[in-house]
């Protein structure tokens, strides 16, 4: 058997297509919309069975590796890759060809570094009274912690040895850390910016660890609000989604996402039972992000507090964002959450829905 042979026997093409549309079975087929062109009558359509696709409206047709080169952009060879990567599969010797390239196991080693991070940080919140009953009296319970892997990244030298001890046992280096920009030299000393910061992992939609929001939390902290990894290969906040991983399977049920502007709404949504929703990373909403969404998604809701949302749409950014989000979904409904005090502080008229049929009940955090 060959490469591709062999690849196809470990994966099912209805996983690898689901997680790039919505599929619904219909008789010996499964349908949905179609990835590649925009449209409103579901004409794509998966054969299980014969492990292939086809979609009636634009044509593209093939099987799952065909699938993932033309849905990613490459070439078979590098969907081959993504595949093994994607499904931890390990290739029998005879098959192990270029693969195994220096760039997979670069990128492969940054998101175990990134895991391996929020798993230490995940355990210092547990040792600091202080940093996790912040967070429980934002309303963040033990299982929302757990679910979004919320972690605390203590201060002080001791720290930042204990963090190097501690991924030396997971064959990390302090090298590989400062690489990575978790740590920075300092004129004497390595320190890290995500110290005595909250630290939110952001994943992908396929739940590797690609980097980390860091919010202060001491009332007397007065450096930035936020601080967030730097872009790199594999960081890239234009086409993250905070939370997708979590939310993916919701939003597919629903049919729809809610789309909010931080990490804490994010959570707050799900703590409520919005499971399907996302944040953007402290940055506007893109035209990737709404490509992402669209895969899974048929309609948006946008909840941005007022303010902000009278920007984004106002803006020419917005606006194309905005024809964009019609043509790959029916509508974009706007939610605005009330406008917020100069204190930050959200006033008491709550949420205002505009071309929403039902209000959803948007809860408040505090910001
Ligand atoms: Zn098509």
């Amino acid at each position: 058997m060959n490469l591709f042979g062999y690849i196809k026997g470990k994966i099912a093409i209805l996983d690898v297509i689901g997680t790039y549309t919505t599929l619904k079975k219909a008789g010996l087929y499964w349908k949905g919309t179609c990835p590649f062109h925009h449209e409103k009558t579901a004409s794509f359509t998966v054969s299980p069975h014969r492990e292939i696709f086809y979609c009636f409206g634009c044509h593209a047709g093939g099987d799952a590796i065909t699938f993932i080169a033309k849905a990613e952009n490459c070439s078979p060879m590098e969907a081959i890759k993504l595949l093994v990567d994607r499904y931890g599969l390990t290739l029998p010797d005879n098959l192990v060809t270029d693969t195994d390239s220096s760039s997979l196991q670069d990128k492969k080693r940054y998101y175990e570094l990134c895991q391996q991070v929020a798993h230490w940080c995940a355990s210092n919140l547990a040792k600091s009274p202080v940093a996790l009953s912040y967070l429980l009296e934002r309303g963040m319970d033990k299982t929302t912690i757990e679910k979004f892997n919320i972690g605390y990244f203590p201060g002080g030298l001791l720290s930042i040895k204990n963090l190097i001890a501690s991924m030396q046992k997971q064959n990390i280096l302090a090298t590989d850390l400062i690489e990575a920009h978790i740590i920075t030299p300092g004129k004497s000393v390595l320190y890290s910016p995500f110290e005595e910061r909250i630290l939110f992992p952001i994943k992908d939609h396929l739940g590797r660890f690609c980097g980390f929001g860091g919010r202060i939390f001491k009332p007397q902290d007065d450096r930035a609000k936020y601080y967030n990894s730097r872009e790199n290969d594999y960081f890239n906040k234009g086409s993250l989604l905070f939370g997708l991983d979590v939310a993916k399977a919701s939003i597919q049920q629903e049919g729809s996402v809610f789309l909010v502007e931080g990490y804490t709404d994010c959570i707050a949504m799900a703590k409520h039972g919005f499971i399907n929703t996302v944040a953007t990373l402290g940055t506007a909403c893109t035209i990737e992000h709404l490509k992402i969404l669209s895969r899974y998604a048929h309609t948006l809701l946008i909840v941005y507090d007022a303010d902000r949302a009278g920007q984004e749409v106002g803006s020419e950014g917005g606006r194309a964002e905005t024809s964009l989000c019609c043509r790959t979904t029916p509508w974009a409904g706007m939610v605005h959450r009330g406008t917020r005090h100069r204190s930050g502080r959200q006033n008491s008229r709550g949420a205002q829905c505009r071309d929403i049929g039902r209000s959803p009940n948007v809860p408040s955090c505090r910001p």
